[in-house]
């Protein structure tokens, strides 16, 4: 539709995730018009999260260093550990103030459909996490979808003979939906009301 360079940025925007054509066309003309001290701090930024960060050698978070904020932060609990689908759902559990864990991240959830097996999600460090008798209680804070639910059924069974609780968030979470669109009040309070699976 553009020439060269101008057709360029709006094709690289379009790949971004919820980004439509007419939305790249936008945010391509905004960059256009924008200061370029504005633009350069923007492609900084991008440029720096890909060589800066990095995932947390323990938990599988985002980190900046070999282990994250969380992992290094000598005033959380470290008798719990609330398991996760993705790194972007440790911020969603901070915001409810109700945590004060570890975390682990799974990097995805169980979905034969895409051909994701427990091979090939962080279940094997988890299990090496809990080999020690650190750890008292596992929370499964998988999303509340099909593949969420699978995964932590999955993982339940396989926990249920190493002498830990294992409790799994209580209902009242959109069903279906993602971990990290539930509010904070709504996710505080499936945190809070967590049961323990038999
Ligand atoms: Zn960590």
């Amino acid at each position: 539709m553009y020439d060269g360079v101008l057709q360029n940025l709006v094709d690289e925007l379009a790949q971004l995730p919820g980004i439509g054509p007419k939305s790249a066309q936008r945010l391509a003309f905004h960059l256009l018009a924008a200061d370029p001290a504005d633009t350069d701090r923007l492609v900084e930024a991008i440029r720096e999260v890909k060589t800066r960060v990095r995932f947390c050698r323990t938990c599988g978070n985002v980190a900046e260093q070999e282990e994250c904020r969380v992992c290094l932060d000598p005033r959380r609990d470290r008798s719990t550990i609330c398991v996760v689908e993705e790194a972007k759902d440790v911020p969603a559990i901070e915001r409810t103030r109700e945590y004060r864990g570890l975390y682990h991240v799974l990097g995805g959830a169980i979905s034969p459909i895409d051909g994701i097996g427990p091979d090939d999600l962080r279940i094997r460090s988890l299990l090496t996490r809990l080999s020690g008798d650190e750890v008292q209680e596992v929370i499964l804070a998988t999303d509340p979808n099909i593949e969420g639910e699978a995964t932590a059924a999955y993982l339940s069974r396989l926990l249920s003979t190493m002498g830990l609780t294992v409790t799994r968030l209580a209902s009242g979470l959109p069903v279906g939906g993602d971990l990290e669109y539930a509010d904070e009040v709504t996710l505080g309070r499936a945190l809070q009301g967590r049961r323990e699976i038999e």
